[in-house]
C-alpha cells in the first residue's frame, strides 16, 4: 500500500469502466491495471513493487529511495496519482474502518454492510458510481450532498436518479458519527433549514475528491497551492530537467 492504495492505483479501486478506448462492454479496474502490467512486461520493464519515500533530485543520477534500498535514475517520470479525501468529521478517528470507508468498492462487500442502510457523501462521478455500487449490497443507500446539484456527469445522475435504492439528501452535510463499537447513525444537517436528524446507518463512505500523492517529493519540484505537480503547458516536463509527471498527479482538472 501506497498513499493508502493498492499497487495499481485508483483504479483498482473501481468497478466497471466504461470509458477507456478498445473496451466496448467495459472492464473491471484491477483487470485493466493487471493488462497494463502484464504489456510493459512484455515490453522488458522489470517492476519493483516498492513505497517510494523520498526522492533526491539536486543532482542527476536523481535518487530514490525506498525503505531498505535506493535507486538510482537519469530520469524519472512520476505517476503517483491521488489519494481520495476524509473529511475531518467528529466520530470520523472513532469509527474509521468500523463502519466509515473512503472506498465503496474494497469495503462494500463486507458481512457488516449488508442489507443495511449506507450513506455516501458527495455529488461527483465517483459518489454516484460508489451508491451505486452499494446497492448491491445494502437495503438503502442515502446519498448526502451539500448542494441541490450534482457536480457528477448526465450519464451518472441519471443512474442515480433511476435507482429505487438510492435517495439523494440535497442540502445536507454530516455532523457526526455515532455508535459504539462499530458506526450505527450519522448526524446530518440541512444547510439551508438549519435542521438536524439522525440517519440510521452501518456504513459510511466519503467521495468528497482526492489529494495529490506528492509529499514524498518534499518540496523538490514546483507543485500548485494544491499540491499538484506544475508541468510545462502541453509537455510532461516538471520544474527539474529530467523530471516528468503525468496523470492524476498533475492533473486535477481533466484526470
Ligand atoms: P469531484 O471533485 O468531482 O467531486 C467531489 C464531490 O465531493 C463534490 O460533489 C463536492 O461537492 C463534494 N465535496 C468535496 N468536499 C466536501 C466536503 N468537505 N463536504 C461535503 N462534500 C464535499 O471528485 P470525484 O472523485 O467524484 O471525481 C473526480 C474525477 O474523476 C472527475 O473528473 C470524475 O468525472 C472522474 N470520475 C469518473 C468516473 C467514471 O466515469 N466512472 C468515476 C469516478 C470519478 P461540490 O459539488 O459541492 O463541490
Amino acid at each position: 500500500m501506497a498513499a493508502g492504495v493498492a499497487a495499481g492505483g485508483q483504479l483498482t479501486t473501481t468497478t466497471e469502466i466504461e470509458n477507456f478506448p478498445g473496451f466496448p462492454d467495459a472492464i473491471s479496474g484491477s483487470e485493466l491495471m493487471l493488462r497494463m502490467r502484464e504489456q510493459s512486461l512484455r515490453y522488458g520493464t522489470r517492476i519493483k513493487t516498492k513505497t517510494v519515500n523520498a526522492v533526491d533530485l539536486s543532482k542527476r543520477p536523481f535518487k530514490v529511495l525506498c525503505a531498505k534500498e535506493t535507486y538510482e535514475c537519469e530520469s524519472l517520470i512520476i505517476a503517483t496519482g491521488a489519494t481520495a479525501k476524509r473529511l475531518d468529521l467528529k466520530g470520523d478517528k472513532e469509527f474509521w474502518q468500523k463502519g466509515i470507508s473512503a472506498c465503496a468498492v474494497c469495503d462494500g462487500a463486507l458481512p457488516m454492510f449488508r442489507n443495511q442502510a449506507l450513506a455516501v457523501i458527495g455529488g461527483g462521478d465517483s459518489a454516484i458510481e460508489e451508491a451505486t455500487f452499494l446497492t448491491k449490497f445494502a437495503s438503502q443507500v442515502y446519498l448526502i450532498h451539500r448542494r441541490d446539484q450534482l457536480r457528477a456527469s448526465k450519464a451518472m445522475q441519471e443512474r442515480a436518479f433511476a435507482n429505487k435504492k438510492i435517495e439523494i439528501l440535497w442540502d445536507h452535510i454530516p455532523l457526526e458519527a455515532i455508535g459504539e463499537k462499530f458506526l450505527t447513525g450519522l448526524k446530518i444537517q440541512n444547510v439551508k433549514t438549519k435542521i438536524e436528524r439522525t440517519l440510521a446507518v452501518k456504513g459510511l463512505f466519503y467521495a468528497v475528491g482526492h489529494v495529490p500523492n506528492t509529499a514524498f517529493l518534499n518540496g523538490q519540484l514546483e507543485c500548485d497551492e494544491t499540491g499538484y505537480i506544475k508541468t510545462v503547458a502541453g509537455t510532461t516536463r516538471t520544474s527539474v530537467k529530467g523530471v516528468f509527471a503525468c496523470g492524476d498527479v498533475q492533473d486535477k482538472i481533466y484526470r
